[in-house]
């Protein structure tokens, strides 16, 4: 059965995409089976490994409100051992109906349940609100990834999604944990990152990745190729540490299930 990570933060242009599609293929070289789900009406982790969005294959908007046929939205892609379930501005349209049904916070969950069995791993990317299709990806998941930019808003940021983290477990999804929080676009010689990493390592002990996610252009080049970074650059900065961090979010899934808290 997968294990089921979620890359959250409502703030804009952090790496939330760049971290979900990234992990995605680095786990799947590791020969895990993935299912990459995007969940952003922007699209972007769908493009980021190629998907052309003008196609008329099904997507995750034309399956959203029936969990049996959440199988037919779910694509192969180029790169071995990694499947998406892409989204394109329709989406837009799923969070819009979603506001006046019951039980309209667990469309996602209901769908990705009967995919499961499937994969290793499910990679779900969300969109930089707080909004339904946010609160549906949190209720599908199992663990919350927070991806970081070390800037000096960014602990503000942190207190309100840890906000909607704290209600969706006490109300709707008492499962989620916080696996961990990662800095992106790190700068080890900038006074301000350094500020903020010892703040963020204060506020979540023991949750802050050791690795860090640099700064570094192949990995802004990338997408622009439909590739994930490995399938890009596989000797840059980027590569090397996204590889890193899918070991460690490996590593700490391993010992979570070790201890018994991994799984229900
Ligand atoms: P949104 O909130 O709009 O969905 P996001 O949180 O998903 O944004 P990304 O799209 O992953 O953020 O990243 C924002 C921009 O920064 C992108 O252009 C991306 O290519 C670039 N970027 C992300 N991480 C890095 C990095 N470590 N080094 C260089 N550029 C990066
Ligand atoms: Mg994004």
């Amino acid at each position: 059965m997968a294990e089921v990570i979620v890359l959250a933060n409502q703030k804009g242009g952090v790496g939330k995409t760049t971290t979900a599609v990234n992990l995605a293929a680095c786990l799947a070289v590791m020969e895990k089976a993935v299912l990459l789900v995007d969940c952003d009406p922007q699209g972007n982790a769908t493009s980021g490994v190629g998907w052309d969005k003008q196609s008329d294959r099904d997507d995750l908007y034309s399956v959203y409100f029936t969990a049996q046929d959440f199988h037919k939205a779910v694509h192969t892609t180029n790169f071995p051992y990694l499947s998406l379930l892409p989204a394109t501005s329709d989406l837009v349209g799923a969070e819009l109906e979603m506001v006046e049904k019951r039980n309209r916070e667990f469309y996602l969950r209901d769908g990705i349940n009967s995919l499961k069995q499937n994969y290793d791993f499910i990679i779900i990317d969300c969109p930089p609100s707080l909004g339904l299709l946010t609160v549906n990806a949190l209720c599908a998941s199992r663990h919350l990834v927070v991806p970081m930019q070390c800037e000096f808003y960014a602990l503000e940021g942190m207190a309100q999604l840890m906000r909607t983290y704290t209600l969706v477990r006490q109300r709707l999804n008492a499962e989620l944990e916080l696996l961990g929080v990662v800095l992106t676009m790190h700068d080890p010689r900038s006074n301000l990152t350094k500020d903020v990493e010892s703040e963020v390592c204060t506020h979540f002990p023991g949750l802050v990745f050791s690795t860090t996610i640099p700064r570094n252009v192949r990995l802004s080049e990338a997408p622009s190729h439909g590739l994930p970074v490995i399938n890009y650059d596989i000797k840059s900065k980027g590569s090397q540490a996204y590889l890193k961090f899918a070991e460690e979010c490996f590593g700490r899934l391993e010992e979570k299930r070790k201890r018994g808290t991994g799984r229900g």
